[in-house]
């Protein structure tokens, strides 16, 4: 009877062994999922206790502050990460068990935007600690302040021209309508400011058509001497304007793949800025180099050159040095970003080299296989 008693006992102990093994098992399971899951975030997380000392951090964390987990864990949060925005966001959610959030401009040790969440851990239905997600929205506020200046810039860039369209049909419906020879110059300078609306809206349509089509290239092959020479002769009478010699000195062989529109554009916007920043009597040189796998197009003038702390902003969108000069010449300050846009969508890169001065070298590249 008692053998049989010690048996079931130990068959009791038995199944509760088991029954525990695989319990802890499961938790380990769940702790090395748990972990791999912290391991792999972008987001930082950090864990800390009621007395605000960390109890974990994770790889992201450890990059950001350039600190090791190691070193990190059981010490307090604000002797690791020296943050008073992190630290007093976890004391406020360690004191008041509600969640918390701020934005954090970072400097150092290094220089981003994050967006810190911060939410109390529970045991017992006491605070037993508080869970730290830093979020890099770097990025979103650098694109979310491009678009307010972009915003900013087309509104400013339209309302100049409109404002003195209605300053002049203004002026010509108090009178001077009647006085033949001002009003045929006032109408002169509307039907100027139309041309530059025009142009203007015209490039917008053209940036954000290339922006929303990523993928919209036909690729063809272009022999490139031979289209270089066509869309030079189009500019003749420009040239000839100013006595502008232009050489093409593309080997005859050589091909580019491309999209053979948007090639076109980026030739005539390089080459209309050759010519409108030119010097009278100047020379406009277009070469081409094959680099193995790309090929380099270079357009060379005798212009002004530009300035040196000018050249890394030229082709951002609206950029100009002389912005009443680029008016005056017809320009939006839209031609350069536009050529960026198409060459990148080719997986390509612009650049320029430039003395002031001494004349520009724009460059493009086009891989030979995209
Ligand atoms: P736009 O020509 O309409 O002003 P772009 O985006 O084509 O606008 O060019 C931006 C600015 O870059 C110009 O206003 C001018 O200051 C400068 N730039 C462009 N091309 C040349 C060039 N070949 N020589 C000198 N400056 C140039």
């Amino acid at each position: 009877m008692l053998i049989t008693t010690n048996k079931e006992i130990q068959r009791k102990i038995d199944s509760a062994v088991a029954g525990l093994n695989s319990r802890i098992q499961e938790l380990e399971k769940q702790a090395n999922q748990i972990q791999a899951i912290l391991n792999s975030m972008i987001e930082g997380v950090i864990a800390v206790d009621r007395h605000a000392n960390i109890i974990s951090i994770n790889p992201a964390i450890e990059q950001i502050f350039g600190i090791s987990k190691k070193d990190a864990e059981g010490r307090l949060l604000l002797e690791v990460i020296k943050n008073n925005d992190i630290f007093e966001i976890a004391s406020a959610v360690l004191s008041s068990a509600q969640t918390a959030s701020k934005e954090l401009d970072l400097v150092w040790p290094v220089k981003r935007i994050f967006q810190l969440n911060a939410t109390p851990l529970f045991e017992a239905g006491a605070v037993s600690g508080c869970l730290l997600a830093i979020h890099d929205i770097t990025e979103i506020r650098r694109l979310e302040a491009m678009r307010r200046d972009f915003v900013a810039n087309v509104s400013h860039e339209l309302k100049t021209p409109l404002t003195s369209i209605s300053g002049f049909v203004e002026t010509l419906l108090e009178g001077a309508l009647e006085d033949k020879e001002n009003s045929r110059h006032f109408l002169e300078i509307i039907k100027e400011h139309t041309r530059r609306l025009n142009s203007l809206i015209n490039d917008l349509l053209e940036l954000s058509c290339i922006e929303s089509s990523n993928s919209g290239l036909e690729l063809e092959e272009i022999k490139l001497s031979g289209f270089v020479d066509k869309i030079l002769s189009a500019f003749k009478s420009q040239l000839k304007k100013k006595t502008i010699l232009t050489e093409n000195i593309i080997p005859q062989g050589l091909s580019v793949k491309a999209d053979k529109n948007r090639l076109e554009q980026v030739l005539v916007n390089l080459i209309d800025n050759a010519i409108k920043f030119n010097q009278d009597k100047g020379f406009i040189k277009i070469s081409a180099e094959d680099l193995g796998d790309k090929i380099k197009i270079i357009i060379e003038d005798s212009g002004a050159g530009i300035p040196a702390k000018d050249i890394a902003r030229i082709f951002e969108r609206f950029y100009r040095v002389d912005k009443a000069r680029s008016r005056e010449l017809g320009g939006t300050g839209l031609g350069l970003s536009i050529v960026k846009h198409i060459v990148e969508l080719h997986a390509g890169t612009v650049g320029v080299d430039s003395v002031e001065g001494a004349g520009s070298k724009f460059w493009f590249t086009l891989p030979l296989i995209i």
